[in-house]
Formats: structure tokens, sequence, C-alpha cells
């Protein structure tokens, strides 16, 4: 969800007149609700996932209460985190609507939605800017999402911008985002509760209350799925594999693993789902079916 918001706050409310970001404190009721998380037993549950696959979990990028805004947007985001900032921000009005349209606990909700964007700040990230004849380029590695924008300086105008897997990025995320939720409400000893048992239920039911992504996990199942049988590897081992490389990072630059897909799904479909949005998924779910 970052690829709307991944911007400085003051270039992005310029920018996107829509999106306005406050800090909590004048937003007691998100604070309130935020100060009921136990952020402690979320950070211990991504650690484990950084760890197994294999990444120094010393400077794990966990986003801390502190470094958590308020975020009101006409894009109808619930969550989103910044590479840039470092920050999660979050719009509990939405969280409230998709808990009181799908029936679930407004704390929950916010839960779920943490657990995304937690999931992109632990993974691989990385920015960097390069000013190069009058304009600079800004680069961001958040999981396996690469995002380049082309600034043209010194008036600031955003001259190009390029995503790449942002959607593959928002599937294995959504994916492993509802491995850790139900992690967590076993750990907190909310899992045996009638609210965790009844949102677990609804997203399982009803796949698009969990996100709206969750056309593009669809796409992650769909790809595991292949893999797993034409490499007669067990599904767990080839997921595993997805997770890793989101952490580890670079894993789809590396000309075997491209060479893999090609045979796997077809030659080239792994660069158009490279740019594929969330628009064209019924197609590519077709194309690759
Ligand atoms: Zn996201």
């Amino acid at each position: 969800m970052v690829e709307k918001i991944d911007l400085q706050a003051e270039k992005a409310e310029e920018v996107n007149p829509g999106i306005h970001i406050e800090s909590l404190e004048k937003h007691p009721e998100l604070k309130e609700l935020l100060d009921k998380v136990d952020f402690d037993t979320l950070r211990d549950i991504l650690k484990e996932i950084a760890d197994r696959s294999g990444v120094n979990t010393e400077r794990l990028n966990f986003i801390d209460p502190k470094r958590i805004y308020h975020l009101q947007s006409q894009l109808k985001l619930q969550a989103a985190y910044s590479g840039k900032r470092r920050a999660i921000f979050i719009n509990n009005v939405e969280i409230d609507d998709a808990a009181d349209k799908f029936g679930f606990s407004r704390e929950l909700g916010l839960v779920h939605a943490l657990c995304h964007e937690e999931v992109h700040a632990t993974s691989k990230n990385e920015c960097r800017s390069i000013s190069r004849e009058n304009k600079l380029i800004e680069e961001v590695t958040i999981g396996y999402l690469a995002h380049r924008t082309t600034w043209a300086e010194p008036i600031n105008i955003k001259e190009k911008e390029e995503i790449f897997y942002s959607l593959f990025n928002e599937g294995v995320t959504e994916k492993l985002a509802q491995e850790v939720f139900a992690e967590y409400l076993r750990r907190t000893g909310g899992a045996g509760s009638e609210a965790a048992k009844q949102i677990l239920k609804t997203y399982k039911e009803n796949p698009a209350a969990a996100s709206k992504y969750w056309e593009a996990s669809a796409l992650v199942d769909f790809l595991v799925e292949k893999i797993s049988e034409k490499c007669a590897l067990e599904k767990q081992r080839v997921w595993q594999a997805f997770v890793e490389g989101m952490y580890k990072g670079g894993a789809l630059e590396d000309e075997e693993v491209k060479n893999g897909f090609d045979e796997i799904i077809g030659s080239g479909m792994l660069k158009k789902i490279s740019t594929a949005k969330l628009s064209d998924i019924q197609v590519w779910m077709e194309l690759l079916g």
C-alpha cells in the first residue's frame, strides 16, 4: 500500500492534496486503540520470520508506535508504510468502516492492518537518491517492490514514476501478514476469543474483507502451486522461498530465477507480472490459468 504515499509528508500533501498526515496526539481515539496493541509480541513474530529468512535481525526495521501517524486520504487507504520516512500511517476511519461493514472488532482490524505494514517495514528496505543532470532520481526498494521517481530540479516537479513488482509484493506481503496476524492472536490469547474466530472466518469466507490485495495473494497462491507442481517441491518450501526473497531482496534480479519462472509460467510472464496493476489481475489469472 506504499506506492501512492511514498513521499515526504510535505511533498505528499503538495502532490496529493487529498492526503493529510497528523500526529497521534491530535487523534486520541486512534492512540487509545494503538495502546491496546501488543507491539512486543508483534515484533517477536516478525523477528522470527526475518531470522528464518536468513537476514540479520539486529537492526530490524520494526516501526514503533512513536513512528505511527494518523492519515486522512481520499485514496481510501486503511494504512500505508513509507520507506523514506520509516513510518506507518493509519486511517482509522477506513479501518472502522471495514470493521463495521464486515462485522469484526476495530481493534482486530487495526492489528491486521499493522501486521501488513510491519511486514513491508521489516522486509528488504533500501532508499537512495542520485543527482544527475539537474534531475534527482529517488530509488526505493521495499521487499520485491522497486519504486523509481525522477524529479526535475530545482523546481522539484515529478517527471517520471516507475513501479515494479508492486502487485507481487502486495500479494506476498498480505499472505504473510495473515500468518503473522493468526500467530499474534494465538500468542496474545485472542485466538480463542469469539471476536478473533469471527475475523479469521470472515477473511476465509470473504477474502476481500481482509485486504484490497486479496486477488494479488491469490496470484501468489497460484504461483506457489505451479512451482511446487513443476519442481516437485512442497508448497510450504516454495512459499518460504517467496518470503525469503522478500526479506533478502534482489531475488527477481537473478537470471537463474528469471529463467526458472519463464520455464514454469511461460516466457516473459514474470516481466509482465512486474508491471501488472491491481486492475489487471483478472487478465493475469486467465493468462496463467
Ligand atoms: Zn501494502
